[in-house]
């Protein structure tokens, strides 16, 4: 553990390093619930934490506010009452807001969900304050929509719902004893972008008072989404619990945004002297298409379009969607260009084979599994043909049969090979080889 951290920080001084960011770092923010006043007696105040955690790039934010029903909330959080709050976090920089208690007779509650060019590691906390001194705090990370959200309960567990589509939603709570038994459940209905909370035993009155087991909550429609929180509240004690939405199946449209905005941020040094100006201020226009066919492209209207049924696909691994991202921002920056390749020889042959070494020193650069390339090409190739998955025009390709086949899966160790003999990776692959794959025979390129 101690060499892994020195290894770590001798390379950070090296500067030149992918970006890898900590669990649960994001740009897409969600907080299932703030609370803000109430009488004297007991207040509360929400305080909402970014930590940038990019040496190199400032954060631009968005945090919009919703209320209970669904509509903007204007809170103040030091600089007046709004609804929407805009704010930059510096490289490296951190940032903390605090609602100003404005509401003294009763407690204003809702929901935020944030949005940043790059991820952000957010917090929120909730400080309870009984005539005017503070008596405990509870802290929770930003989470993400999830299909079921999962929590250690007991008979008082504070849950907060918040809603993110545009219209009402009924959401399935349903309490399990400790035996696995389920014992009560109920369908609780949220106004669109509303917020709903409540202790466990207001919406099931007839659970034990010993009750100890768990909840799940799941949105009533298949295929919906869900945003909760829990609080552990007994005998007059509060404490934080797990963040229970699933691991996987994962929401896709925010996974997709989070993959893109990475390797926007690593597009800069990429294509730095390339006569480009692909990058996070200049951005090519994201379509998510909800269309069924696997597919995704690029065009010369400074489109990428990303069809979550691609996403799907990759579903278990970022590291692959951001290849195929990738592959299609490399289509972008040859269109910009206004040349057929960048790196390659200036020949249609090379169109294809200068997409992938672009795309692959941006994964790399970004802090992506570069391997991540052959498993995203093999999936497609498993997908492709009789199953009529694919689509049969990926990539613009007139044949996605050749374009996945073994043969290009097997390039891949060649274009890793020349992404790192890149001119602007010089002193990059064999650091990252001693960090993420120190086991790998020496012979091996990355
Ligand atoms: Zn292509």
């Amino acid at each position: 553990m101690m060499k892994r951290a020195f290894l770590i920080g001798v390379l950070g001084a090296m500067g030149c390093f992918g970006q890898f960011y900590p669990t649960g770092a994001h740009v897409n923010l969600y907080f299932p619930h703030l609370a803000d006043g109430g009488p004297l007696a007991g207040q509360w105040q929400t305080s909402l934490e970014f930590v940038n955690p990019s040496t190199t790039l400032t954060a631009h934010v968005e945090l919009r506010l919703y209320g209970d029903e669904g509509f903007p909330l204007n809170l103040d959080f030091g600089s007046g009452a709004r609804a929407l709050h805009t704010f930059t976090v510096a490289p490296g920089g951190s940032i903390t807001i605090r609602s100003m208690i404005a509401s003294t007779d009763k407690i204003v509650t809702g929901q935020a969900i944030a949005t940043s060019d790059i991820p952000l590691q957010g917090t929120v906390l909730f400080r309870n304050i009984s005539n005017s001194t503070a008596s405990v705090e509870a802290s929770a990370p930003a989470t993400l929509p999830t299909s079921r959200y999962l929590s250690p309960a007991t008979r008082d567990l504070g849950i907060a719902l918040a809603n993110i589509a545009g219209s009402s939603k009924s959401f399935q709570v349903t309490a399990v004893n400790s035996s696995g038994t389920t014992l009560a459940t109920i369908l609780v209905g949220v106004a669109g972008f509303g917020h709903k909370s409540f202790n466990l035993s207001q919406m099931l009155p007839a659970l034990p008072a010993d009750f100890s087991g768990s909840v799940i909550i799941t949105p009533q429609i298949p295929g919906d989404q869900v945003l909760a929180w829990t609080l552990n509240v007994e005998r007059g004690l509060i404490s934080t619990l797990p963040s229970g939405p699933l691991d996987w199946p994962i929401s896709h449209s925010d996974r997709i945004t989070l993959v893109y905005k990475r390797l926007l941020g690593a597009a800069p040094s990429l294509l730095a002297g390339l006569g480009n100006n692909l990058s996070l201020q200049n951005p090519a226009n994201l379509v998510i298409s909800s269309d069924t066919a696997v597919h995704a492209f690029a065009n010369s209207n400074q489109t990428v379009q990303i069809n979550l049924a691609l996403s799907e696909l990759v579903s278990d691994s970022p590291s692959e969607l951001a290849f195929l991202v990738a592959h299609e921002l490399a289509h972008i920056a040859q269109y910009r260009s206004g040349a057929l390749t960048l790196l390659l020889p200036n020949d249609p042959a090379n169109r294809e084979p200068d997409a992938d070494l672009i795309a692959m020193i941006l994964v790399l650069s970004a802090g992506f599994d570069p391997y991540g390339a052959a498993g995203a090409i093999g999936k497609l190739s498993m997908a492709n043909g009789s199953s009529g998955l694919v689509s049969p025009f990926f990539d613009n390709l007139s044949d996605p049969t050749t374009a996945f086949s073994a043969a290009r899966i097997n390039s891949m160790l060649g274009v890793i090979t020349s992404a790192c003999n890149y001119v602007s990776m010089s002193g990059y692959c064999a650091p990252y080889k001693a960090t993420i794959h120190p086991h790998f025979p020496g012979s091996a390129p990355l």
